[in-house]
């Protein structure tokens, strides 16, 4: 079923009786050529590519719950490539080439806006860190500008420029940055891969590996063992649970992040800020909701709610960039478990056991990787070669001392 102008306007005149559910849900085979675990984005998005660019079709993805109510479903979806170190911006920039093609190549909808992300500075130092990242981005062809304080006024006059202590000097802008509608991601992603036959098994759940002589040979689940030659983690804030499980120990905290959506306002911000003095970024969806986010609650967990200690720290963030958000009412708020890794860059790598692949440490920025994600992980999972743009993300980086340590934009628990 593909979709079109004509398709819409057929079925609007038919009563809508056409559509039919957008992937099957299947029964588990005994055996795939590759079991990927976690129907996130990043799971998602790997069966996607593995079955339309690499041609292997033969493929589970098992999700132990549904698709979409993990992370990929609770994130403030902003997108954007404005990271510093070579190991880093190659991968984010052709991620966001990839989500500027994206709704062609998978036909789906997935409100994929542009409209630019500003990160503030405050202070002279400031500028020039955010100058040197703007030319980093600028030689890996990214898109920066240098915005000084009338150009800010002029886009968001709505912030407090003369702030006693946090006044706004400029910013850094990525126009190509912006925001996509997550969920619309994940469901564009598994339909395309079931249209290629990926068998997606919601409510499935791995609970052990059958590992035999330093090969991993499949998993086991609740409902029975299945078979692969290839077995790919993708489980983003449970890696280090689902990783313990073949007694791998991964340099990855879990922490939670909770977001925050406003009552819904007339248009006041045309695109994403980023407060450069505190922990806080905001952008107004398409219903005029205030969708905003700070810090991780400090402390280890598993559990996708968060703390008010946290909540506080945003809203102080928020009424320093922009006190009128304090009069706006909050509708909602929700946490989401983040795979901090220790230097705030992911991994995409083989493991020691033969046959069992690891995707995560995506910290809070693993949305706007979708797309790089799922195609440098398909790519080494058909290959066995690292993807030219991600050959740094390594899971041995800290033994070599080659960590990428992406301060500013990264995100390493140990600072929060
Ligand atoms: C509040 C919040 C705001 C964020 N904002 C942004 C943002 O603005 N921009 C950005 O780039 N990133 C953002 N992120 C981060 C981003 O959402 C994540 O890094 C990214 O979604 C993680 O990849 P994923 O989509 O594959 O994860 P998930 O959707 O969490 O997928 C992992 C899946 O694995 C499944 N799973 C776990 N264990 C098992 C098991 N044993 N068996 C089977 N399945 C299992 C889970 O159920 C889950 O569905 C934010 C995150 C949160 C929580």
């Amino acid at each position: 079923m593909r979709y079109s102008l004509l398709k819409i306007i057929k079925e609007g005149l038919t009563g809508n009786k056409g559509w039919r559910p957008i992937w099957r849900n299947p029964e588990p085979k005994k055996k795939y050529d590759v079991i990927i675990i976690g129907g996130g984005g990043h799971g998602l998005s790997t069966a996607y590519y593995l079955s339309n660019v690499y041609g292997i079709n033969n493929i589970a993805v098992l999700e132990k719950g549904w698709i979409g109510s993990g992370n990929i479903g609770r994130n403030t979806t902003i997108i954007r490539s404005n990271y510093m170190l070579p190991g880093n911006e190659p991968f984010y920039e052709l991620s966001l080439k990839l989500w500027e093609g994206l709704e062609q190549d998978f036909n789906y909808n997935a409100m994929i806006s542009q409209r630019g992300i500003i990160n503030l500075f405050h202070s002279d130092g400031q500028r020039d860190a955010y100058a040197r990242r703007g030319n980093a981005m600028l030689l890996e062809g990214a898109d920066a500008e240098l915005l000084d304080e009338d150009s800010v006024r002029d886009i968001c006059p709505f912030l407090d420029f003369n702030n006693a202590r946090f006044p706004i000097k400029g910013g850094l802008m990525q126009k190509r940055g912006g925001t996509v509608r997550h969920d619309a991601v994940a469901w564009g992603y598994a339909r395309g891969a079931d249209n290629k036959g990926v068998d997606i098994i919601q409510n499935c759940e791995v609970t052990g590996f059958k590992i035999v002589n330093g090969v991993c040979k499949g998993v086991e689940t609740n409902l029975g063992p299945i078979s692969a030659n290839k077995i790919a983690s993708c489980a983003a804030g449970s890696s280090s649970r689902v990783m313990s499980l073949a007694g791998i120990k991964l340099p990855i905290e879990s922490h939670v992040l909770q977001a925050f959506v406003s009552e819904g306002l007339k248009p006041i911000l045309p695109n994403v800020i980023t407060f450069g003095a505190g922990h806080f970024y905001v952008s107004q969806s398409d219903k005029g909701g205030l969708v905003f986010g700070g810090d991780i609650d400090g402390y280890n967990s598993y559990a996708q709610r968060g703390n008010l200690p946290v909540v506080e720290d945003v809203c102080e963030g928020g009424m320093a960039l922009m006190p009128i958000i304090g009069r706006a009412k909050l509708l909602r708020m929700w946490g989401g478990v983040m795979d901090m890794s220790m230097d705030g860059s992911p991994f995409i790598d083989k493991t020691h056991i033969q046959g069992l692949y690891f995707n995560g440490g995506w910290c809070y920025g693993g949305f706007k990787a979708t797309p790089a994600s799922g195609l440098c992980y398909a790519h080494l999972l058909a290959t066995d070669e690292p993807h030219e743009v991600a050959t740094e993300l390594t899971l041995d980086r800290f033994i070599h001392g080659k960590i990428i340590d992406e301060k500013g934009v990264g995100a390493q628990p140990n600072l929060h």
